[in-house]
Parts: structure tokens; sequence; C-alpha cells
């Protein structure tokens, strides 16, 4: 696919809120007490699940998002269409969770749910405004997008 196409995957929102609920059930957040889940859904309708893994030392956490992110890549997913986060209080992803996601969706739908089973819709460029990206390196290999199916 590139850049300006835009391909419309039909999908349940419902279904992956309840998918990143349960994941959400798994955290291991003993220190913030903050539990995260995630699920995300790739082009090919699987869907990867995450949530947060924090750890004693306390820069080793791991979020929910990027969790389903590496679990997606490492299982040769590399183009997404939807991701939905569950947190108590319909917190939004950090930072580095926008900049990871950005790697590999440009425009990825975003579900935002909360544990009262609210939730509003977003997208990744309205969370990650002119965001930086393998297109703004002088040097850039394929964009990843580009690599999908040719690990
Ligand atoms: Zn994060």
């Amino acid at each position: 696919m590139t850049g300006n196409q835009s391909v419309t995957v039909d999908f349940d929102p419902q279904i992956l809120l309840e998918r990143a609920r349960e994941a959400r059930e798994r955290a291991y957040a003993p220190y913030s007490n903050y539990r995260v889940g995630a699920a995300l859904l790739g082009r090919s309708g699987r869907i990867y699940t995450g949530c947060n893994v924090e750890n004693a030392v306390y820069p080793l956490c791991t979020c929910a998002e990027r969790t389903a992110v590496v679990k997606a890549v490492s299982e040769g997913e590399r183009e997404f269409v939807a991701l939905a986060v569950v947190t108590e209080n319909g917190g939004t992803p950090c930072g580095a969770c926008r900049q990871t996601l950005r790697e590999f969706a440009e425009d990825l739908i975003i579900l935002i749910g909360d544990a009262a089973g609210h939730y509003r819709q977003t997208t990744l460029s309205q969370l990650l405004p002119e965001s930086f990206s393998a297109a703004d390196l002088p040097l850039a290999p394929l964009e990843p997008s580009r690599l999908a199916g040719h690990p």
C-alpha cells in the first residue's frame, strides 16, 4: 500500500475493546496500580493484545500498547487498522507508544476506553500531529509498510 491510498477494514469496536479489557486483567502493575490493556487489529484481521508489565527497576516498565506492537511485529504483522486501549479512567497512550505506533501506521484508528465501558474514537494523527517517521531520515530505508510480508 502506498502512502495516499486508504483501505477501509470493517471491524467491531466492541470486540476490540473487549479484547483490551481482557488483556487489562493480566496487567502486572504492582507499583503504579494503573492497569492498562490494549488490543491491536492487524490488517490480516488478527488481534494482538498487550498489558502493561512493570518492573522494580522503573525504567524497564513496558506499556500495554508497545507490548501489543512487539507481539504483532514479532509474529510477522506490520500493518494495522485500529488499536483499543482500556484503563480505569480512559487515559490516552503515552508519547513513547504513540511514536512506536507511528512507525507502522500513520493514521491508525484509536479507541480509548475506561473501566465503566465508555469509549471514544480518535486517530494516531490526532494524538501525534506532525510526527517524525522514516520518511524524514535522509537515507530512509524502505517504509516498514512496504516491507510487509518480506521479513
Ligand atoms: Zn506507553
